[in-house]
């Protein structure tokens, strides 16, 4: 049965450094909202404490954004506890499990999605926006109605294929399509293949790649984390690529840990290490390559937000702002704690609506006091919730990809050379 293990739960040592970096234990100043608080509750549980509501609410609450972990000082593996921790209760009583069904099948999250473009083109979203009906709803309901995402167009390679280079080819890499960004930020994988191609990097989509399976493993479901693993292993070494680019900072995060997640398996272990250290982050390998890239002008005043699973989980943080810093009128404004969670987690902001909202309006502030012309970061979650909370403050500016950005400034570069 999975649970938290004992060594790692017996390297806390309770110094509480990591207090003000847990956005929960932010906003409520309660220690049962804390890591220190989460790792004695998680040890209560292995002493035999029962699981009551009361006790699971605080592990529930926990975002899994691994603040903690940067900021630890004894190098406490906490977003592998929380993940046990979640996968025991889950085995016990299972939460979510319509969500966990919904985003493991990937013709089920296009009817899902489908069902959304369809309310957002019968002009029933612009109808309860502008009668006020939907700032009236409850809150749960608000929130999800607030977080849908626009449509935008499918990605081009949806069903599979590859993309050629445009420069004398330096390497082949594979791309994760995943679930969300599939259904609903196409054009961000097309931009991010266009700047692959233009640095000289052959793109190929393999077509039975599935979802990463970040949602199971965050939510327990350790199993079906393990059966998309096994999956994607499978559809990545049929590709024969030197490399897998990710452009979701979750996925690319849980993919770093397929070794971790199939250790116990002998079949799969070593292929899905493999896998895991082929795993790239977009701008990781967009980097190395910006020699490449001709970036036009881009007059715009940004200011950037880490994704937690990009800049806590991967340790990426310098690379997105390189790059932003290569492109000719952008203006780079740094927020107050960039690295500070959004309130997205995931499907965090669906199941605990109240303290997501919280977390965003502390984040909200900071953006504000930037005075952004757009705000951009790396994962299609936090893009969401990043909209949501500008339209919560009445702020309107759009909230952008770091590939829209950079394509967008290599488009006014080939502008510029016509
Ligand atoms: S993972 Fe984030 S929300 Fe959870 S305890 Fe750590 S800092 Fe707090
Ligand atoms: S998790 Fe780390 S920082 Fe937090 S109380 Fe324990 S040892 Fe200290």
């Amino acid at each position: 049965m999975p649970q938290p293990a004992t060594e790692d739960l017996r390297k806390c040592i309770h110094c509480g450094m990591c207090l003000e970096a847990c956005p929960t234990y932010r906003v409520s100043g309660l220690e049962t909202e804390s890591p220190r608080g989460r790792i004695h509750l998680m040890q209560a549980l292995l002493d035999g404490r029962p699981a009551t509501p009361d006790l699971t609410i605080h592990l529930d609450r926990c975002l899994a954004c691994r603040a903690c972990e940067t900021a630890c000082p004894s190098a406490v593996p906490y977003g592998r506890l929380i993940e046990s921790t979640r996968a025991m209760l889950q085995e016990r009583k299972p939460a979510n499990p319509w969500l966990l069904w919904l985003f493991g099948h990937p013709s089920r999250l296009r009817r899902a999605f489908g069902l959304l473009s369809l309310y957002e083109r019968s002009g029933l979203r612009r109808l309860l926006h502008r009668t006020g009906v939907a700032s009236r709803l409850p809150q749960r309901l608000r929130m999800a109605e607030g977080l849908v995402p626009q449509m935008r167009p499918r990605f081009s390679r949806d069903s599979g294929g590859v993309v050629m280079p445009r420069a004398p080819m330096r390497a082949r890499v594979g791309l994760l399509t995943g679930c969300v960004m599939r259904e609903s930020f196409g054009d961000v994988h097309d931009a991010a293949a266009a700047l692959l191609s233009r640095a000289g990097v052959e793109v190929v989509i393999p077509p039975r790649q599935v979802c990463c399976g970040a949602l199971h493993a965050h939510g327990g479901d350790l199993q079906g984390a393990r059966e998309l693993a096994r999956t994607n292993v499978m559809a990545f070494s049929e590709a024969a690529v030197s490399a897998i680019v990710v452009d979701s900072a979750g996925c690319g995060a849980h993919m770093k840990h397929y070794g971790e997640l199939l250790a116990d398996d002998p079949e799969w272990a070593d292929r899905a290490n493999l896998l895991a250290d082929k795993t790239k982050d977009l701008s990781e390998i967009l980097l190395p390559l910006a020699g490449q890239l001709r970036f036009g002008p881009l007059p715009l005043r940004v200011t950037y937000q880490d994704p937690c699973h990009l800049a806590h989980a991967q340790g990426i943080r310098a690379e997105p702002r390189a790059l932003l810093r290569l492109i000719p009128g952008l203006e780079l404004v740094e927020m107050r704690e960039a690295d500070r969670c959004c309130g997205s987690a995931g499907i965090y902001n669906l199941t605990q609506p109240e303290f997501s909202e919280r977390v965003l309006d502390l984040k909200m502030a900071d953006v504000v006091a930037t005075r952004p012309q757009a705000v951009v970061t790396a994962n299609p979650g936090c893009m969401l919730q990043l909209r949501y909370g500008l339209e919560r403050v009445g702020l309107d500016v759009p909230v952008y990809h770091l590939a829209e950005v950079l394509e967008s400034s290599a488009l006014a570069g080939d502008e510029l050379r016509r």
